[in-house]
């Protein structure tokens, strides 16, 4: 049992389609009603023209149990890097479309934009591109929030620590989050770690139809809606509520019961495999979940673009070695650049401008980042002037023209001004960037509920955010560059 963890938490990790915890994992898909997913990749240094590959989905399994109670859980981490994707990909798809299954996820679209270009890069071309019924733990958060009459709301996008703290009373540790999860063997704490952020969503879940339960406002008939009573006549419906909802659930096990008894054997024979080929090896869901997921069950669907990974304005340029330019032979005087730049194919380079500005142009090797541009600056001691304007943006324009560099909005900011480094693949809530900055920076208290997306720099952590002389600066570089014209 971990301590940070309430529970004893039941863990299987799965490394091959050819193990008793395969077996037991494509079981226990068939038994389960709803499934809590996860997926955890390598943080990515570099820029890739594809997505950051998956190395891991965690997946807890609420289950029904033999005996029709459906308290049981079980946490499945499938070890992507060692299990052939196409043994796998069916069963994930039929998993994240089954009618009978309620998924979670805490901001999941983009795991599964990962998920999806992992498994087409390894065969399984069609990737994935629907989850329903899904529910995201941070609609959940806010119905819970909602339902607390006189409560002030916060439209803060939490984060999972936060929900986390506040409706289970636990605190995750995020220190493994960006540890190396394509390293094998998994330490203990990764595994643990791994399944616990898939566990708590199902807990959070449980708690949220605990109150939907205690509420009552799904069992009545619409007629007899709550939607109008005070808090007191609620609670004075409270006790038939219960005993609608014991009902209801004697009647969903009663369903169970009589189908577990002729699907068990077939998954104990045929060890789940050929379940897949059959259409509905799944239980239905009880009328309560029915219900819930019918008021606020939600989709995911990843059209083709959102399975392309874009240059996006937070990942462009590979950060390669750097070349040398503006440069000019010992003796001559300053002229203007002829020929192609020496990134250019032809001559054996990469295609990615890079510029080496000296200590005399410091501040234009700041803005050619601000524009995306690769710019390092060496500890030279012998400046020697090598653009012709005096000022910043005039060298930005000028450099920018002189070498035809074609810069486009989404470049913009995506390099860190301080160390040229660049930025971690998704932001950070206002918490999580004030954990961060712990020790070295200073987040201004004006910046909080502002619900701003913070961004760390990966070489230095430096910390940037969205306010106002970020998007004053995104005006300024796109009137220099001459975005607009
Ligand atoms: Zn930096």
């Amino acid at each position: 049992m971990d301590p940070r963890y309430p529970r004893p938490l039941k863990i299987h990790l799965v490394s091959s389609t050819d193990s008793p915890e395969f077996t037991d994992f494509t079981q226990s898909l068939t038994r389960s009603r709803i499934i809590a997913f996860d997926a955890e990749w390598k943080p990515i240094r570099t820029h890739q023209s594809s997505f950051p590959t998956v190395s891991l989905i965690q997946l807890a399994c609420q289950l029904i149990s033999d005996s029709g109670e459906s308290d049981d859980s079980v946490v499945f981490l499938l070890d992507l890097s060692s299990i052939p994707l196409p043994s796998i990909w069916e069963l994930l798809r039929d998993a994240f479309v089954s009618p009978d299954i309620l998924k979670l996820g805490f901001r999941f679209k983009q795991d599964l934009k990962y998920l999806s270009s992992t498994f087409s890069s390894q065969g399984c071309e069609q990737g994935f591109d629907k989850v329903e019924p899904f529910m995201d733990i941070t609609s959940i958060y806010q119905h819970l929030q909602h339902s607390q009459p006189g409560r002030k709301t916060s439209k803060d996008i939490k984060s999972l620590a936060t929900i986390c703290k506040e409706v289970l009373g636990i605190s995750l540790s995020k220190e493994l989050q960006c540890s190396d999860w394509s390293c094998r063997p998994l330490t203990e704490e990764q595994k643990t770690y791994a399944a616990i952020d898939a566990q708590c969503l199902l807990e959070i879940f449980n708690v949220f139809q605990a109150k939907i339960i205690k509420e009552g406002c799904l069992i009545h008939s619409p007629t007899e809606s709550t939607v109008n009573l005070g808090l007191k006549e609620v609670l004075e419906k409270l006790d038939v509520c219960n005993k609608i909802v014991r009902m209801k659930f004697h009647e969903a096990l009663d369903i169970v019961r009589a189908t577990t008894s002729f699907i068990y054997p077939n998954i104990a024979t045929e060890e789940g495999m050929a379940l897949r080929t059959r259409p509905r090896n799944t239980l239905p869901m009880d009328e309560l979940l029915v219900r819930i997921v019918n008021k606020y069950g939600e989709e995911i669907l990843l059209n083709d673009s959102d399975k392309r990974a874009r240059t996006s304005k937070r990942k462009s340029k590979r950060r390669s070695s750097v070349g040398l330019i503006c440069k000019e032979k010992q003796g001559q005087s300053f002229e203007d650049w002829q020929g192609p730049p020496p990134w250019d194919l032809t001559l054996g380079g990469d295609g990615h401008p890079k510029f080496l500005c000296d200590v005399m142009v410091e501040g234009l090797a700041k803005h050619l980042r601000c524009v995306g541009i690769n710019a390092a600056i060496p500890y030279s001691k012998k400046p020697e002037p090598r653009v012709k304007n005096l000022l910043k943006n005039e060298q930005l324009l000028e450099i920018i023209e002189t070498f035809q560099l074609k810069i486009c909005e989404d470049q913009l900011m995506s390099r860190c001004t301080k160390c040229n480094g660049r930025f971690i693949q998704k932001p950070l809530t206002t918490e999580e960037a004030v954990e961060a900055a712990k020790g070295f920076q200073r987040i201004p208290n004006c910046l909080f509920d502002k619900n701003l997306e913070f961004w760390q720099c990966m070489d230095c952590n430096q910390l940037y955010w969205e306010g106002t002389q970020y998007h004053n600066a995104v005006q300024k570089f796109i009137d220099v560059c001459k975005l607009n014209e």
